[in-house]
């Protein structure tokens, strides 16, 4: 409906996640305020990476992940889940990134397996139905 000029100045809506790391004051909490958006990913950007300002944790939005629960920095990691979302075989993946075709390919087997996963998630995170929020 509205012109949407400056992007980075929409709210983006976090009450739907929560904290993942298990020692977190706020673990599992949803709107607490704790989350803000770090960096974004993938082809259009339309992966988030989300920060927990309570235990200045990492994570992606697509929660609980095994991705990235990788050894890789946050950045190399969004590097090579952008390349693999833009197409990129593995050992091209590899090759653009500096990062190992062995984890490269583990990261591209747990983003697949997690695709699915993801996919029911947004469906069931669907925000026009807000009877169903917890907490
Ligand atoms: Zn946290």
């Amino acid at each position: 409906m509205q012109p949407e000029q400056a992007p980075d100045t929409r709210m983006d809506d976090l009450s739907r996640f929560c904290c993942q790391r298990p020692d977190c004051p706020l673990y599992g909490r949803r709107g607490q305020g704790n989350l803000t958006v770090c960096a974004r990913y993938g082809t259009a950007q339309q992966h988030r990476l989300l920060y927990c300002r309570a235990c200045k944790y990492r994570f992606s939005e697509h929660k609980s992940t095994p991705l990235f629960d990788s050894r890789l920095p946050p950045d190399k990691l969004i590097a090579v889940l952008a390349h693999l979302a833009d197409g990129c075989g593995v050992r091209q993946t590899a090759r653009l990134t500096g990062v190992g075709k062995n984890a490269v390919c583990r990261l591209a087997k747990a983003a697949g397996a997690h695709a699915q996963r993801l996919h029911d998630e947004l469906v069931a995170f669907s925000p026009q139905h807000p009877q169903g929020a917890v907490g």
